[in-house]
Protein backbone atom coordinates (compact mmCIF):
# COMPACT_ATOMS: atom_id res chain seq x y z
CA UNK A 1 0.00 0.00 0.00
CA UNK A 2 1.08 3.36 -0.83
CA UNK A 3 2.21 6.03 1.45
CA UNK A 4 -0.92 8.23 0.27
CA UNK A 5 -3.39 5.42 0.92
CA UNK A 6 -2.07 4.79 3.75
CA UNK A 7 -2.73 8.67 5.16
CA UNK A 8 -6.24 8.55 3.80
CA UNK A 9 -6.83 4.79 5.42
CA UNK A 10 -5.76 6.43 8.60
CA UNK A 11 -7.16 9.73 8.87
CA UNK A 12 -10.67 7.95 7.53
CA UNK A 13 -10.70 5.52 10.23
CA UNK A 14 -11.73 7.50 12.69
CA UNK A 15 -14.67 8.60 11.23
CA UNK A 16 -15.80 5.61 9.83
CA UNK A 17 -14.75 3.61 12.39
CA UNK A 18 -16.93 5.33 14.82
CA UNK A 19 -20.13 5.52 13.45
CA UNK A 20 -19.94 1.36 12.04
CA UNK A 21 -18.29 0.94 15.58
CA UNK A 22 -21.09 2.15 17.57
CA UNK A 23 -23.92 0.86 15.64
CA UNK A 24 -22.41 -2.88 15.74
CA UNK A 25 -21.71 -2.16 19.37
CA UNK A 26 -25.01 -1.75 19.85
CA UNK A 27 -26.54 -4.42 17.70
CA UNK A 28 -24.38 -6.98 18.96
CA UNK A 29 -24.70 -5.84 22.91
CA UNK A 30 -28.85 -6.26 22.51
CA UNK A 31 -28.55 -9.43 20.43
CA UNK A 32 -26.51 -10.90 23.26
CA UNK A 33 -28.86 -9.50 25.83
CA UNK A 34 -31.64 -11.06 24.12
CA UNK A 35 -29.91 -14.50 23.57
CA UNK A 36 -28.64 -14.40 27.38
CA UNK A 37 -32.36 -13.90 28.67
CA UNK A 38 -33.71 -16.84 26.10
CA UNK A 39 -31.60 -18.92 27.06
CA UNK A 40 -31.94 -22.39 29.23
CA UNK A 41 -30.46 -20.81 32.08
CA UNK A 42 -33.30 -18.71 32.63
CA UNK A 43 -36.37 -21.57 32.38
CA UNK A 44 -38.38 -19.39 30.53
CA UNK A 45 -38.42 -16.80 33.25
CA UNK A 46 -41.43 -17.96 34.84
CA UNK A 47 -42.62 -19.67 38.21
CA UNK A 48 -41.03 -23.11 37.77
CA UNK A 49 -37.06 -23.76 38.74
CA UNK A 50 -36.79 -20.20 40.11
CA UNK A 51 -36.50 -18.48 36.18
CA UNK A 52 -38.19 -15.47 37.18
CA UNK A 53 -36.19 -15.40 40.44
CA UNK A 54 -32.71 -16.04 38.43
CA UNK A 55 -33.79 -13.12 35.35
CA UNK A 56 -34.73 -10.47 38.14
CA UNK A 57 -31.24 -10.96 39.75
CA UNK A 58 -29.31 -11.36 36.42
CA UNK A 59 -30.99 -7.99 35.59
CA UNK A 60 -30.34 -6.56 38.90
CA UNK A 61 -26.14 -7.50 37.97
CA UNK A 62 -26.64 -5.75 34.05
CA UNK A 63 -28.12 -2.75 35.94
CA UNK A 64 -24.69 -2.79 38.53
CA UNK A 65 -22.66 -3.47 35.26
CA UNK A 66 -24.59 -0.44 34.20
CA UNK A 67 -23.81 1.78 37.30
CA UNK A 68 -27.55 2.48 37.62
CA UNK A 69 -28.45 4.26 40.63
CA UNK A 70 -31.16 2.60 43.48
CA UNK A 71 -34.24 4.42 44.98
CA UNK A 72 -34.20 1.97 47.06
CA UNK A 73 -31.01 1.21 49.81
CA UNK A 74 -28.60 -0.20 48.26
CA UNK A 75 -28.14 -2.72 46.70
CA UNK A 76 -31.97 -3.51 46.22
CA UNK A 77 -33.42 -2.56 42.77
CA UNK A 78 -36.26 -4.59 43.49
CA UNK A 79 -40.10 -3.21 44.34
CA UNK A 80 -41.50 -6.78 45.31
CA UNK A 81 -44.79 -7.82 45.28
CA UNK A 82 -47.04 -11.45 45.37
CA UNK A 83 -49.02 -12.93 43.13
CA UNK A 84 -51.62 -15.93 42.35
CA UNK A 85 -50.00 -18.44 40.15
CA UNK A 86 -51.10 -21.95 38.41
CA UNK A 87 -47.71 -23.66 37.87
CA UNK A 88 -46.79 -26.97 35.79
CA UNK A 89 -44.36 -28.91 38.42
CA UNK A 90 -44.12 -32.25 36.15
CA UNK A 91 -43.25 -33.40 32.52
CA UNK A 92 -47.46 -34.20 31.40
CA UNK A 93 -48.31 -37.26 29.69
CA UNK A 94 -51.38 -37.19 27.54
CA UNK A 95 -52.99 -39.82 24.84
CA UNK A 96 -55.93 -40.73 23.13
CA UNK A 97 -55.90 -44.81 23.31
CA UNK A 98 -52.76 -45.82 21.66
CA UNK A 99 -51.53 -42.05 20.56
CA UNK A 100 -49.22 -40.55 22.74
CA UNK A 101 -49.38 -36.86 21.96
CA UNK A 102 -45.95 -34.11 22.65
CA UNK A 103 -46.65 -31.26 24.80
CA UNK A 104 -46.12 -28.04 23.29
CA UNK A 105 -46.23 -29.64 19.81
CA UNK A 106 -49.61 -31.51 19.70
CA UNK A 107 -51.30 -30.04 22.95
CA UNK A 108 -51.07 -28.09 26.27
CA UNK A 109 -52.41 -28.01 29.44
CA UNK A 110 -54.64 -24.87 29.81
CA UNK A 111 -52.77 -22.46 32.13
CA UNK A 112 -55.46 -22.79 34.39
CA UNK A 113 -56.00 -26.75 34.19
CA UNK A 114 -55.70 -28.39 37.65
CA UNK A 115 -54.12 -31.72 38.25
CA UNK A 116 -55.45 -34.51 36.34
CA UNK A 117 -54.58 -37.98 36.72
CA UNK A 118 -57.15 -41.23 34.77
CA UNK A 119 -58.64 -42.33 32.17
CA UNK A 120 -61.78 -40.56 30.79
CA UNK A 121 -64.50 -41.31 28.34
CA UNK A 122 -64.83 -38.44 25.10
CA UNK A 123 -67.88 -37.41 24.63
CA UNK A 124 -67.90 -35.43 21.30
CA UNK A 125 -70.03 -31.96 21.50
CA UNK A 126 -71.00 -29.77 18.23
CA UNK A 127 -73.04 -27.09 17.50
CA UNK A 128 -76.45 -29.12 17.20
CA UNK A 129 -76.24 -30.04 20.70
CA UNK A 130 -77.16 -25.59 21.06
CA UNK A 131 -79.23 -25.91 18.68
CA UNK A 132 -81.59 -28.81 19.11
CA UNK A 133 -83.13 -28.98 22.94
CA UNK A 134 -83.57 -32.58 22.77
CA UNK A 135 -79.85 -33.10 22.72
CA UNK A 136 -78.97 -30.78 24.96
CA UNK A 137 -80.85 -32.40 27.33
CA UNK A 138 -79.34 -35.18 26.87
CA UNK A 139 -76.49 -34.06 28.34
CA UNK A 140 -77.54 -32.71 31.68
CA UNK A 141 -78.94 -36.57 32.02
CA UNK A 142 -75.62 -38.23 31.95
CA UNK A 143 -72.75 -38.00 34.67
CA UNK A 144 -69.91 -36.59 33.51
CA UNK A 145 -67.63 -36.95 35.96
CA UNK A 146 -65.22 -39.39 34.22
CA UNK A 147 -65.92 -37.64 30.94
CA UNK A 148 -64.11 -35.00 28.98
CA UNK A 149 -66.10 -33.47 26.23
CA UNK A 150 -64.67 -32.79 22.91
CA UNK A 151 -65.64 -29.26 21.90
CA UNK A 152 -66.04 -30.15 18.28
CA UNK A 153 -67.08 -26.16 17.39
CA UNK A 154 -66.67 -24.05 14.42
CA UNK A 155 -64.28 -21.00 15.31
CA UNK A 156 -67.07 -18.69 14.11
CA UNK A 157 -70.09 -20.21 16.44
CA UNK A 158 -73.80 -19.29 14.59
CA UNK A 159 -75.42 -16.47 15.66
CA UNK A 160 -76.47 -16.13 19.45
CA UNK A 161 -75.06 -19.59 20.53
CA UNK A 162 -72.18 -17.15 21.68
CA UNK A 163 -73.26 -16.84 25.44
CA UNK A 164 -74.73 -20.15 25.20
CA UNK A 165 -71.22 -22.27 24.93
CA UNK A 166 -69.77 -19.90 27.02
CA UNK A 167 -71.82 -20.47 29.82
CA UNK A 168 -71.52 -24.58 28.63
CA UNK A 169 -67.80 -23.74 29.39
CA UNK A 170 -68.47 -23.02 33.06
CA UNK A 171 -69.45 -26.47 33.03
CA UNK A 172 -73.01 -26.49 34.76
CA UNK A 173 -72.67 -30.14 34.69
CA UNK A 174 -69.80 -31.22 35.84
CA UNK A 175 -67.72 -33.11 33.37
CA UNK A 176 -64.53 -34.10 34.53
CA UNK A 177 -62.95 -31.75 31.79
CA UNK A 178 -62.99 -30.49 28.30
CA UNK A 179 -60.89 -31.10 24.83
CA UNK A 180 -60.81 -27.90 23.02
CA UNK A 181 -59.23 -27.67 19.38
CA UNK A 182 -56.50 -25.16 18.52
CA UNK A 183 -54.86 -24.61 15.24
CA UNK A 184 -52.11 -22.60 16.65
CA UNK A 185 -50.99 -23.95 20.40
CA UNK A 186 -50.81 -20.26 22.39
CA UNK A 187 -49.77 -20.74 25.93
CA UNK A 188 -50.29 -18.16 28.88
CA UNK A 189 -50.21 -17.67 32.86
CA UNK A 190 -53.29 -18.38 34.71
CA UNK A 191 -53.25 -16.73 38.07
CA UNK A 192 -56.44 -19.34 38.55
CA UNK A 193 -56.74 -22.95 39.11
CA UNK A 194 -60.07 -24.09 37.23
CA UNK A 195 -62.15 -27.07 38.92
CA UNK A 196 -62.09 -28.77 35.62
CA UNK A 197 -59.46 -29.88 33.33
CA UNK A 198 -59.09 -27.94 30.32
CA UNK A 199 -56.82 -29.46 27.41
CA UNK A 200 -55.86 -27.51 24.46
CA UNK A 201 -55.35 -30.08 21.04
CA UNK A 202 -54.28 -29.37 18.04
CA UNK A 203 -57.02 -30.08 15.49
CA UNK A 204 -56.33 -33.17 13.67
CA UNK A 205 -54.83 -35.24 16.92
CA UNK A 206 -58.22 -36.47 17.96
CA UNK A 207 -60.92 -38.15 15.78
CA UNK A 208 -64.35 -39.85 16.57
CA UNK A 209 -62.77 -43.44 16.43
CA UNK A 210 -60.73 -42.35 19.89
CA UNK A 211 -62.77 -43.83 22.99
CA UNK A 212 -60.76 -42.60 25.82
CA UNK A 213 -57.95 -40.05 26.62
CA UNK A 214 -55.37 -41.03 29.88
CA UNK A 215 -54.25 -37.84 31.04
CA UNK A 216 -51.05 -37.44 33.77
CA UNK A 217 -50.84 -33.38 34.25
CA UNK A 218 -49.55 -32.09 37.56
CA UNK A 219 -50.03 -28.58 38.39
CA UNK A 220 -50.12 -26.65 41.70
CA UNK A 221 -51.97 -23.16 42.50
CA UNK A 222 -49.49 -20.92 44.95
CA UNK A 223 -51.09 -18.08 46.00
CA UNK A 224 -48.95 -15.70 47.32
CA UNK A 225 -45.70 -16.29 44.99
CA UNK A 226 -43.20 -14.06 45.93
CA UNK A 227 -42.14 -11.68 42.53
CA UNK A 228 -40.23 -8.66 41.85
CA UNK A 229 -40.05 -5.64 38.88
CA UNK A 230 -36.37 -4.97 38.76
CA UNK A 231 -35.87 -0.20 39.01
CA UNK A 232 -32.59 1.68 38.25
CA UNK A 233 -32.13 4.61 37.18
CA UNK A 234 -29.68 7.59 35.89
CA UNK A 235 -29.78 10.59 37.42
CA UNK A 236 -30.10 14.08 34.89
CA UNK A 237 -28.01 16.45 34.23
CA UNK A 238 -30.64 19.45 34.30
CA UNK A 239 -33.62 18.42 35.32
CA UNK A 240 -32.91 15.92 38.20
CA UNK A 241 -36.60 15.39 40.00
CA UNK A 242 -38.34 14.65 36.90
CA UNK A 243 -38.04 11.41 35.14
CA UNK A 244 -38.62 9.64 31.77
CA UNK A 245 -39.48 5.90 32.16
CA UNK A 246 -38.29 3.36 30.07
CA UNK A 247 -39.90 0.09 30.84
CA UNK A 248 -40.00 -3.83 29.67
CA UNK A 249 -41.49 -6.97 30.91
CA UNK A 250 -38.78 -9.69 31.35
CA UNK A 251 -41.60 -12.16 32.84
CA UNK A 252 -42.54 -14.89 30.32
CA UNK A 253 -44.93 -17.86 30.19
CA UNK A 254 -41.65 -20.40 32.38
CA UNK A 255 -41.84 -24.48 31.72
CA UNK A 256 -44.52 -27.31 32.08
CA UNK A 257 -42.34 -29.46 33.89
CA UNK A 258 -38.86 -29.75 33.31
CA UNK A 259 -38.62 -30.25 29.61
CA UNK A 260 -41.14 -28.04 27.77
CA UNK A 261 -39.69 -24.43 27.44
CA UNK A 262 -41.25 -21.14 26.62
CA UNK A 263 -37.89 -18.57 25.69
CA UNK A 264 -40.00 -16.27 25.34
CA UNK A 265 -37.48 -14.28 22.97
CA UNK A 266 -39.50 -12.12 20.63
CA UNK A 267 -41.80 -11.56 24.35
CA UNK A 268 -40.36 -10.46 25.77
CA UNK A 269 -36.23 -10.78 25.78
CA UNK A 270 -36.18 -8.36 22.91
CA UNK A 271 -38.12 -5.59 24.74
CA UNK A 272 -35.23 -6.20 28.00
CA UNK A 273 -32.42 -6.22 25.53
CA UNK A 274 -33.53 -3.26 23.74
CA UNK A 275 -33.95 -1.60 27.05
CA UNK A 276 -30.66 -2.43 28.01
CA UNK A 277 -29.34 -0.83 25.36
CA UNK A 278 -30.85 2.42 25.93
CA UNK A 279 -29.36 1.82 29.22
CA UNK A 280 -25.89 1.03 28.45
CA UNK A 281 -25.81 4.47 26.02
CA UNK A 282 -27.80 6.80 28.78
CA UNK A 283 -25.13 5.70 31.35
CA UNK A 284 -22.07 6.92 29.30
CA UNK A 285 -20.81 10.40 31.04
CA UNK A 286 -20.80 11.84 26.92
CA UNK A 287 -24.42 10.61 26.68
CA UNK A 288 -26.24 11.66 30.11
CA UNK A 289 -29.49 12.60 29.89
CA UNK A 290 -31.23 16.22 30.43
CA UNK A 291 -33.99 14.32 32.57
CA UNK A 292 -33.36 11.69 35.33
CA UNK A 293 -34.59 8.54 33.27
CA UNK A 294 -35.45 5.55 35.28
CA UNK A 295 -35.73 1.88 33.52
CA UNK A 296 -38.28 -0.26 35.23
CA UNK A 297 -38.14 -4.23 33.87
CA UNK A 298 -41.68 -5.49 35.00
CA UNK A 299 -42.69 -8.77 36.10
CA UNK A 300 -46.28 -10.30 36.24
CA UNK A 301 -46.92 -8.55 32.83
CA UNK A 302 -47.86 -12.26 31.11
CA UNK A 303 -50.59 -13.04 34.31
CA UNK A 304 -52.01 -9.96 33.47
CA UNK A 305 -50.34 -6.64 34.02
CA UNK A 306 -49.45 -7.65 37.74
CA UNK A 307 -46.14 -5.95 37.98
CA UNK A 308 -46.94 -2.40 36.54
CA UNK A 309 -50.45 -2.46 38.66
CA UNK A 310 -48.35 -3.24 41.84
CA UNK A 311 -45.80 0.05 40.62
CA UNK A 312 -48.78 2.32 39.72
CA UNK A 313 -50.21 1.34 43.15
CA UNK A 314 -47.10 2.53 44.57
CA UNK A 315 -45.20 4.52 42.44
CA UNK A 316 -41.73 5.35 43.09
CA UNK A 317 -41.20 8.16 40.84
CA UNK A 318 -44.30 10.82 41.22
CA UNK A 319 -46.95 10.82 38.53
CA UNK A 320 -47.11 14.46 38.66
CA UNK A 321 -42.77 14.08 37.45
CA UNK A 322 -43.23 11.49 35.39
CA UNK A 323 -42.20 13.04 32.30
CA UNK A 324 -43.09 10.32 29.87
CA UNK A 325 -43.24 6.15 29.88
CA UNK A 326 -41.69 3.95 26.58
CA UNK A 327 -42.80 0.94 26.68
CA UNK A 328 -41.00 -2.16 24.83
CA UNK A 329 -42.69 -5.34 24.41
CA UNK A 330 -42.23 -7.73 21.03
CA UNK A 331 -39.04 -5.96 19.70
CA UNK A 332 -37.66 -8.56 17.61
CA UNK A 333 -38.94 -8.02 14.21
CA UNK A 334 -37.99 -5.38 11.48
CA UNK A 335 -40.86 -3.81 9.31
CA UNK A 336 -43.07 -2.17 11.44
CA UNK A 337 -43.27 -0.34 14.51
CA UNK A 338 -46.83 0.17 15.84
CA UNK A 339 -47.16 2.85 18.84
CA UNK A 340 -50.33 1.75 21.23
CA UNK A 341 -51.87 4.71 22.75
CA UNK A 342 -50.70 6.83 19.64
CA UNK A 343 -54.29 8.72 19.23
CA UNK A 344 -54.27 10.17 22.61
CA UNK A 345 -50.34 10.79 22.20
CA UNK A 346 -50.45 12.21 18.56
CA UNK A 347 -47.34 14.29 19.08
CA UNK A 348 -44.70 11.28 20.46
CA UNK A 349 -46.67 9.40 17.27
CA UNK A 350 -45.69 12.17 15.01
CA UNK A 351 -42.02 12.38 16.58
CA UNK A 352 -41.14 8.67 16.51
CA UNK A 353 -42.72 8.79 12.63
CA UNK A 354 -40.78 12.12 11.21
CA UNK A 355 -37.24 10.45 13.13
CA UNK A 356 -38.11 7.91 10.70
CA UNK A 357 -38.76 9.03 7.75
CA UNK A 358 -35.44 10.70 7.98
CA UNK A 359 -33.11 8.04 9.55
CA UNK A 360 -35.30 5.07 7.23
CA UNK A 361 -35.41 1.91 10.07
CA UNK A 362 -38.25 0.62 9.36
CA UNK A 363 -40.70 1.07 6.41
CA UNK A 364 -43.80 2.09 9.25
CA UNK A 365 -44.85 3.26 11.94
CA UNK A 366 -48.22 2.21 13.05
CA UNK A 367 -50.84 3.97 15.23
CA UNK A 368 -53.20 2.25 17.09
CA UNK A 369 -55.45 3.32 19.83
CA UNK A 370 -55.28 2.55 23.87
CA UNK A 371 -55.66 -1.22 24.50
CA UNK A 372 -55.00 -2.66 27.59
CA UNK A 373 -51.91 -4.96 25.97
CA UNK A 374 -48.77 -4.14 28.00
CA UNK A 375 -47.68 -2.42 30.57
CA UNK A 376 -48.39 1.31 29.57
CA UNK A 377 -51.61 0.73 30.32
CA UNK A 378 -52.08 1.48 33.43
CA UNK A 379 -50.21 5.03 33.04
CA UNK A 380 -51.94 5.97 30.32
CA UNK A 381 -55.26 5.63 32.05
CA UNK A 382 -54.28 7.65 35.25
CA UNK A 383 -53.06 10.05 32.86
CA UNK A 384 -49.56 10.01 32.35
CA UNK A 385 -47.90 10.41 28.75
CA UNK A 386 -47.04 6.84 28.07
CA UNK A 387 -47.19 4.52 24.79
CA UNK A 388 -46.38 1.41 24.06
CA UNK A 389 -44.26 0.10 21.04
CA UNK A 390 -43.81 -3.33 19.89
CA UNK A 391 -42.95 -4.62 16.39
CA UNK A 392 -44.42 -6.56 12.90
CA UNK A 393 -42.07 -8.22 10.98
CA UNK A 394 -40.74 -12.31 10.00
CA UNK A 395 -40.24 -13.42 13.39
CA UNK A 396 -43.06 -15.70 14.75
CA UNK A 397 -43.91 -17.95 17.41
CA UNK A 398 -45.97 -15.91 20.13
CA UNK A 399 -46.89 -17.37 23.00
CA UNK A 400 -45.31 -21.04 21.45
CA UNK A 401 -42.53 -23.24 22.33
CA UNK A 402 -40.99 -21.87 19.04
CA UNK A 403 -40.12 -18.50 20.28
CA UNK A 404 -36.66 -18.94 20.80
CA UNK A 405 -33.37 -16.85 20.09
CA UNK A 406 -32.92 -18.38 16.97
CA UNK A 407 -36.13 -17.41 15.30
CA UNK A 408 -35.61 -13.86 16.76
CA UNK A 409 -32.74 -12.79 15.10
CA UNK A 410 -33.45 -8.76 15.94
CA UNK A 411 -32.36 -8.07 12.11
CA UNK A 412 -32.59 -4.37 13.28
CA UNK A 413 -31.71 -4.00 16.91
CA UNK A 414 -28.78 -1.42 16.25
CA UNK A 415 -30.72 0.93 14.02
CA UNK A 416 -34.14 0.47 15.78
CA UNK A 417 -32.01 1.85 19.10
CA UNK A 418 -30.40 4.25 17.02
CA UNK A 419 -33.82 5.61 16.11
CA UNK A 420 -35.10 5.10 19.95
CA UNK A 421 -32.28 7.15 21.49
CA UNK A 422 -33.49 10.11 19.03
CA UNK A 423 -37.27 10.02 19.87
CA UNK A 424 -36.06 9.59 24.16
CA UNK A 425 -33.50 12.96 23.23
CA UNK A 426 -35.93 14.44 21.52
CA UNK A 427 -38.51 14.15 24.55
CA UNK A 428 -36.08 16.25 26.66
CA UNK A 429 -35.59 19.28 24.40
CA UNK A 430 -37.79 22.12 25.95
CA UNK A 431 -39.86 22.33 22.86
CA UNK A 432 -41.33 18.90 23.48
CA UNK A 433 -45.10 19.28 24.75
CA UNK A 434 -46.02 16.17 27.06
CA UNK A 435 -49.89 15.52 25.66
CA UNK A 436 -51.06 14.81 29.61
CA UNK A 437 -55.08 13.63 29.94
CA UNK A 438 -57.15 16.90 30.05
CA UNK A 439 -54.98 19.47 28.62
ZN1 LIG B 1 -45.07 -9.45 26.18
Amino acid sequence: MKIKYILIFIFCLPILGFGQTNSDFYTAYIRQAKDTMSSPLFHGRGYLKDGQKLSAYHLATEFVKLGLKNFNPAPSYYQSFEMPVNIFTQHPTLAFDQDFLTCGIDYLPHPSCPSIQGNFNLMWIDTSHFQDPKKFKSISKKDLRTTFLVMDLPKTLPKGLKDVVANFRTNPFNAAGFIEFEDNLIWGVSTEASKHGIVQVKRGMLNRSHKEIRAAIASVHMPNFPNANVVGYIQGKTVKDTFILVTSHYDHLGQIGPHIVFPGANDNASGVATMLGLAHYFSQPENQPDYSMAFIAFSGEEAGLLGSIHYVRNPIVPFPKTRFVLNLDIMGSEEAITMVNATEQSNAFNLLDSLNNKMGVVQKIKTRAQAANSDHYYFAQLGIPAVFLYTEGSVKGYHSVFDTAENTPMAKAGEIHSLLVQFLKSLQTPTWIAQRKGN
